[in-house]
């Protein structure tokens, strides 16, 4: 759901053109722009995918459709943390 930033009166999603007031919707003409604003390598997550490599793979596969350069760099540091623990894993039973 997204909102006109003229009147704003609420809007679905694929709206161009605000039905209101009839001002151009922001960004309205790449719905992919939105997603590529959103398509910033997260601090957060990636720290999680480190410590929890499933996780990371689960959002991985999950975001990789519409955010793909957060979801490679999730899953760089999924693989990453992954091997050390599967080293830790060798080391510590050895
Ligand atoms: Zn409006």
């Amino acid at each position: 759901m997204k909102f006109c930033t003229h009147c704003g009166k609420e809007l679905i999603d694929e709206a161009v053109v605000c039905t209101n007031c009839g001002c151009a919707v922001n960004g309205a003409n790449s719905i992919k722009g939105a997603d590529a604003d959103d398509d910033v390598p997260n601090g957060g997550l990636n720290i999680l995918s480190f410590f929890i490599p499933l996780v990371g793979f689960v959002l991985y596969c999950t975001m990789q459709g519409r955010t793909p350069r957060k979801a490679n760099q999730i899953g760089v540091f999924a693989l990453v943390g992954f091997i050390i623990n599967i080293v830790f894993l060798v080391v510590l039973t050895m």
